[in-house]
Parts: C-alpha cells; sequence; structure tokens
C-alpha cells in the first residue's frame, strides 16, 4: 500500500506489481519473507532505511480450508520516534547517575579522611565539614532539579495547576526575591512592568520557577558590576506576553546556543559547577514554556551578554 511504498523508499519507482523478493535493497525483508513463508511461521526484525527505524513483522497467512501458507502479511511500524526516546532516555539515565556520582563520591572522600584521623585538628575539621555540606548541596541542588524536570517535563505536564496569573505581580515578587543575589554579587538589578496589568493562564510555581532560573543564571554568568534587567510587555502584533531577562555578562558562544536548553548541556563545566549549576535549569525553563504554550528564545553575544526572551499567550478577556 501507499504507507509501505512511502516508508520503503519506493514512492518513486512504482511498485505494484513487483514482488517484495525482487527489492534487493532490503535483504532484511527478504530473509524474513523467506524465514516466514519456509517455516510457516512469524516473524520480526528491525530495518534500519536512512535515518528510520522500522519494526517489521511477517505473518504467515493460511489457506481458507487447509492448513497450507498461501502468503504472508508483512507489518511496517516505524519505530523511529521510539528509539531515539528510548536513546534519550538511556542518555539522561547514565548523565545523572554521572552528576549524583560526582558529590558523592567527594562526600565518602572527607569523610573517611575525617574517621581515619582522629586527631585533626579543629580547624582542618572544619574545612572538610564546610567541603562536605557544599557537595550535599550539590547533590541537593541535583535532586531538587531532577524532581522539577519531571514534574514540568511533557509527560507531567498534567500535573499543572492553572490558573489566571497577574505577570506584572509575579515579575515583582520574583525580583525582590532576587534582589540580595544580585546585591552579593555587585550586580546592578534592574525591572521594567508593563503598564497596565497582564494575565496568561498559568501554573504560578512553574512560572516562579522559570523566570527565577533565567534570573539565577543572568546573576550567575556575570561578572561584578555586570548588569541584569528583566522586562514585561505586550507584543504589539500578537497580544502575546513578553518577558525578557538580559544581562552584560559572558554571553554564549553561537555553537552552544542551541544546545544550552538541553538536560546536563553547560558551555563552561567548571564555572556551572562552582555557581553550584547543575546544568538542568534551562531545560527546565524550556518545559515549563512548553506546557505553557510558550516558546523561549536567546540572543546572545560574547563578552556582551544574553537575553531570553519567553513569549506566552495572554489570556483574550484581559488583553
Ligand atoms: P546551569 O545549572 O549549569 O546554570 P542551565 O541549564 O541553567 O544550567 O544552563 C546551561 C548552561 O548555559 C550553563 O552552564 C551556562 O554555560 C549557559 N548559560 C545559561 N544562562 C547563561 C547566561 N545568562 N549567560 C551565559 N551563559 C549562560
Amino acid at each position: 500500500n501507499d504507507s509501505a511504498r512511502l516508508m520503503l523508499g519506493l514512492d518513486k519507482t512504482p511498485a505494484p506489481g513487483r514482488r517484495i523478493q525482487q527489492l534487493d535493497d532490503y535483504p532484511v525483508l527478504k530473509a524474513l519473507l523467506d524465514r516466514c513463508l519456509g517455516e510457516s511461521e512469524a516473524a520480526e526484525d528491525m530495518l534500519s532505511i536512512a535515518e528510520q527505524m522500522l519494526k517489521v513483522s511477517v505473518v504467515p497467512l493460511y489457506g481458507e480450508h487447509n492448513k497450507l501458507v498461501i502468503g504472508a502479511i508483512i507489518v511496517m511500524q516505524d519505530f523511529t520516534e521510539r528509539m531515539r526516546y528510548e536513546e534519550m532516555r538511556r542518555d539522561f539515565v547514565a548523565n545523572a547517575s554521572h552528576e549524583l556520582k560526582t558529590p558523592i563520591a567527594a562526600i565518602r572522600g572527607f569523610v573517611e579522611t575525617i574517621l581515619d584521623d582522629p586527631d585533626m585538628p579543629p580547624t582542618t575539621l572544619s574545612q572538610f565539614l564546610t567541603r562536605t555540606r557544599k557537595q550535599v548541596e550539590r547533590l541537593n541542588n541535583i535532586v531538587q532539579d531532577l524532581i522539577d524536570l519531571s514534574r514540568f517535563d511533557s509527560g507531567g505536564g498534567g500535573t499543572l495547576v492553572k490558573q489566571p496569573v497577574e505577570l506584572n505581580a509575579l515579575i515583582q515578587a520574583s525580583f525582590e526575591d532576587k534582589a540580595d543575589d544580585a546585591v552579593r554579587a555587585r550586580i546592578v538589578f534592574s525591572k521594567r512592568l508593563n503598564a497596565r496589568p497582564v494575565y496568561v493562564s498559568g501554573d504560578v510555581d512553574g512560572l516562579r520557577q522559570m523566570i527565577s532560573n533565567l534570573l539565577d543564571n543572568a546573576i550567575k554568568y556575570s561578572e561584578a558590576d555586570g548588569r541584569v534587567e528583566i522586562s514585561l510587555e505586550l507584543d504589539q502584533d500578537t497580544g502575546g506576553a513578553l518577558i525578557r531577562v538580559t544581562d552584560s555578562g559572558m554571553g554564549i558562544p553561537r555553537e552552544d546556543q542551541q544546545r544550552i536548553f538541553e538536560r546536563f548541556y553547560r558551555v563552561d563545566r567548571a564555572r556551572s559547577r562552582d555557581a553550584g549549576g547543575t546544568g538542568l535549569g534551562l531545560s527546565i525553563v524550556k518545559h515549563i514554556c512548553q506546557a505553557h504554550d510558550g516558546t523561549v528564545e536567546l540572543t546572545s553575544r560574547i563578552d556582551h551578554g544574553s537575553t531570553f526572551t519567553v513569549t506566552l499567550p495572554t489570556l483574550p478577556e484581559h488583553r
């Protein structure tokens, strides 16, 4: 049928009338068919065509009155997406375990050193305990981010509680939350709100988390005396809400700009780690945006800074 021809890439060469055994490009298909017809038994295998992965099942077809095999039915299912998800899942588990193992190994090292040296001077002991606490905090950050990720990714989207949320108020609250962090990092932190209320249908915790992650990054990846600004305005054309977080920090190389939204991807591993990063923050941002039918975009120049723009659909009755 048409779907099979499309899947096998036969749409250009007319296939009807051609025997499957004549399709020289697909030895797997021929072997399966021969096995099924020869042994009167169903057979199954994966067939890889260009970028596609097909699961092929061949089932014998019996005559009406006797048990003779008179043919076979071939069912092909496109498994490309499923295999890709499976690979992503495996990568994710491998990455997450690796991220968790690093602080665990460090904590184990510190604790063993302390246990091995009962006469350790109190100042050294205190240093080891401080370093242990830092690693425990890191473990806690990773686990908390993993929980958030599973809550907000597309599979967990059902757990969001949406209600009308006024964004000026939300941004004002986030601004106040981060003011101390900005002072500590000696960052000039400012906000620009919209003159009129802006309502979206959203999950308050999710939206707050999204803004918090963007502000944390803007502060984290800026030098002292840098500037960070959060602003809210309406898109003139679409009426959507535009939340922008702009920093004058280190910027993001062009080749990394797409990838930083991936789980555990960091431009500078050491810097992220030193700043308490997990590599999951932006991936959580992306999932929260998607769960609100929004988008997140980035413009950035090395040594000049970055702007993350979140666009969210507004509630029509509040426009
Ligand atoms: P992390 O916990 O490492 O900050 P994120 O997912 O929040 O993880 O960000 C991924 C990476 O993107 C960071 O490690 C950093 O390299 C880069 N990044 C994110 N935000 C900024 C920013 N405002 N300026 C420069 N680099 C940034």
